[in-house]
């Protein structure tokens, strides 16, 4: 006869006096731990539209697309919940630690179209002034502007920023694809990578 062990024992003990770990979950609401990884939501005031959560992702339940439409440039995110796999490492990666958050909702059952399980949000992109491809989300260079602080003015395009979002310079619409060749003022626009060094090269 194989007795129980001292542990096993215990369990037995604490469950006779606290009563069973198991909830009566759905008759009676339940209340998950604290650290339990539920339901991740986009907080729209917190992302700044970096993507990095789209890059760890291992179930890609989140997808973002760039796009020009009726005059602006938006990026829009995807976060699927009925792909999402709970791991949390899209909160764990999230720069700014708040732009994507598990919650503690676990019932996601449904017999909706699984196409309604999702979140939507957008984020404004700024354009290059010359070659007009989006480049990055405006919130994303103001968040980086705050990190480096003075360190900004050593960029043109950060600096141009900066000045529209406190007001000190006026925002422009899109740009059209510029056809000239590059000239040296092409250098203090806001413009993309590529054609900096385009423009820092030719002009
Ligand atoms: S700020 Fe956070 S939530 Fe927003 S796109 Fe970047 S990683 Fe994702
Ligand atoms: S919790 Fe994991 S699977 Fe779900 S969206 Fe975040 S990174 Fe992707």
């Amino acid at each position: 006869m194989r007795y129980p062990k001292l542990r096993e024992l215990k369990e037995a003990v604490k469950a006779l006096l606290k009563g069973p770990y198991t909830s009566k979950f759905p008759s009676q609401p339940h209340q998950p731990f604290e650290r339990f990884r539920g339901r991740p939501y986009f907080h729209e005031k917190d992302c700044m539209g970096c993507t990095a959560c789209f890059q760890v992702c291992p179930a890609r339940a989140i997808e973002y697309e760039d796009r020009v439409l009726n005059g602006r440039a938006r990026r829009k995110f995807t976060l699927r919940w009925d792909i999402c796999v709970f791991c949390g490492l899209c909160q764990a990666n999230c720069p700014t630690e708040k732009g994507i958050m598990l919650s503690q909702e676990f019932a996601l059952a449904t017999t909706e179209d699984r196409e309604a399980l999702k979140q939507e949000i957008e984020k404004e992109l700024l354009v290059c002034g010359c070659c007009a491809e989006p480049i990055v989300p405006v919130e994303q260079y103001g968040w980086v502007a705050k990190k480096i602080g003075p360190l900004l003015f050593s960029n043109s395009s950060l600096t141009l920023s900066y000045l529209r979002e406190a007001g000190l310079a006026p925002r422009e619409g899109l740009f059209p694809k510029k056809e000239m060749e590059f000239q040296r003022a092409d250098r203090i626009k806001i413009i993309c990578p590529r054609c900096r060094r385009e423009a820092v090269l030719k002009s």
